[in-house]
């Protein structure tokens, strides 16, 4: 039997004047999925995401949460998404701790509640050993950490991650890549990349989106082949 439907997505499509960035796209993302949106710079992934996550609303079309529609409920339908946009506002003079307390706070997490949902964040970002550092003297690897840290903070079923790997070193990409892995055994996530090893190596599913519609969407696994790689390539000429 299918998962249950957690986000669902009906022709979202949005214009900048005369610029459509997004152009009717329909998704859905099941329990347990970990989907892949795939696409060269400017195809509209992060316009997609900003929709997806209630950030920016949409010229038409509609997106569901848990079967609460983002237009008509946002606040409830927000409670169950957590998202890490491509350039997260960075608190550099505040420690681990202190930023996570305040993210609690602005989900209206319990005080009673809160130092156990800061300790499962950090736990599962491995950040407990930096919780009293400056985040402004982490490397972008443990900044970055930081940032899914607070898209989990109140136990979202679903994460909603743009770039997460963007200006990240090898090793950082590396590690960041294998946390996302780790986070969704237990949330469902969506995540932009325009590298398609990235999505191969984390992802469940792909949608290729290019110039903001959607071209593709198959299980990873179906991907592994010449006429995939091939698609990729012609996304990303000019
Ligand atoms: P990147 O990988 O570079 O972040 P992207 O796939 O996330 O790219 P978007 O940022 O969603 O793509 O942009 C899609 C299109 O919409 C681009 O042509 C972009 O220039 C345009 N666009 C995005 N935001 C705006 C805006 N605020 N005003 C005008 N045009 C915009």
């Amino acid at each position: 039997m299918d998962s249950e439907i957690l986000i669902e997505a009906r022709g979202l499509t949005r214009r900048y004047g005369p610029t459509t960035a997004v152009s009717d796209l329909s998704l859905t993302l099941r329990k347990g999925e970990i989907l892949g949106l795939l696409g060269p710079n400017g195809a509209g992934k992060s316009t997609t995401m900003k929709m997806l996550t209630g950030n920016l609303a949409p010229t038409s079309g509609e997106a569901f949460i848990k079967g609460q529609s983002l237009h008509d409920a946002p606040t409830a339908a927000k409670k169950s998404l957590g998202y890490l946009p491509e350039q997260p506002p960075v608190y550099p003079e505040l420690t681990v701790d202190e930023y996570l307390r305040y993210c609690a706070d602005l989900h209206g997490i319990a005080k009673k509640e809160r130092a156990a949902a800061v300790q499962q964040a950090k736990q599962s970002c491995g950040l407990t050993e930096v919780s009293q550092r400056l985040i402004g003297n982490l490397s972008k690897g443990y900044q970055q950490r930081v940032g899914l840290a607070q898209a989990i903070i109140h136990r979202p079923p679903v994460i909603v991650l743009d770039e997460p790997t963007v200006g990240l070193d090898p090793i950082q990409i590396r590690e960041i890549r294998a946390l996302i892995v780790e986070l969704g055994k237990s949330h469902s996530v969506i995540l932009s990349s325009h590298i398609l090893p990235e999505i191969q190596a984390v992802c469940s599913r792909v949608m290729i989106i290019n110039r903001g519609r959607a071209v593709y969407d198959q299980p990873v696994i179906a991907t592994r082949n010449a006429q995939m790689e091939s698609l990729t390539i012609t996304l990303k000429r000019p």
